[in-house]
């Protein structure tokens, strides 16, 4: 508990002196794409990339976005009974089967359009400077980290903030901006309002059925936030066509 009020508190004072001027200086663009490269790979080396799926992800993909920010998306999917998908902003797009097995090709593409849309609008690269600030404070203040005996932790965190964006720890602002993404994206479609919808049915079939996993519950937050979130798309979609 003393380590994470530490932490905190090194947070804290960094963004109270850095400000967003520099914010360049928790990482180039470059750097953390780099980082997201190296992120991808370890995630790919320890989990299990299956090509059962790879007819339906072409058809899924048709006519969404083929790069975003100079970054060509690669996707790939693993084999798990999590329902999880996330991108990084290498372009890095990794889908979990059990999205794919309780999800229809609508209700998928839904969800990529969010998560490219996290890319695009650059949520994961704000969330790498954060999470790469809070390193550089660990690091900086490692008087304060050897009195507790957390020399060092700078590195952990930077492991930390490739698994946050694994597990989609947005804020809820940032949720609902990728799925306003996704639904615009789609909504530019022929038959654009019932995939938009899909956007929707996603987050009610992710909430219901995968009720229990830990990785949703993180990925999703509590119930009414979820809610929240089916309401705003079903009103996004209202407002554009009108019904
Ligand atoms: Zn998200």
């Amino acid at each position: 508990m003393k380590k994470l009020i530490l932490i905190g508190a090194a947070a804290a004072a960094l963004l109270a002196t850095s400000g967003c001027a520099n914010m360049e200086a928790l990482g180039s663009d470059q750097q953390i794409v780099t980082s997201a490269n190296q992120s991808c790979r370890q995630y790919d080396a320890k989990s299990t990339i299956t090509h059962r799926y790879d007819d339906r992800m072409r058809v899924i993909r048709q006519g969404l976005p083929q790069q975003v920010g100079g970054q060509v998306l690669n996707y790939a999917v693993y084999q798990t009974n999590d329902m999880n998908a996330w991108a990084m902003p290498n372009g890095c797009v990794r889908v979990y089967s059990a999205l794919l097995d309780r999800l229809n090709n609508d209700e998928v593409r839904a969800v990529l359009g969010h998560e490219i849309g996290h890319v695009a609008l650059r949520h994961s690269v704000q969330q790498y400077r954060t999470n790469n600030g809070l390193a550089i404070a660990m690091n900086a203040g490692s008087a304060i980290g050897s009195l507790v005996g957390i020399g060092g932790a700078g590195s952990d965190l930077l492991q930390q903030a490739a698994y946050s964006a694994i597990t989609a720890q947005y804020s809820q602002r940032l949720e609902t901006e990728a799925d306003n993404y996704s639904v615009d994206l789609l909504l530019k479609e022929p038959d654009g309002r019932k995939k938009a919808l899909a956007m929707a049915s996603a987050l009610k079939k992710i909430t219901t059925e995968g009720e229990g996993s830990s990785m949703l519950q993180k990925m999703f937050g509590d119930h009414p936030d979820t809610r929240e979130r089916i309401r705003n798309v079903e009103e996004r979609v209202k407002a554009a066509t009108g019904k």
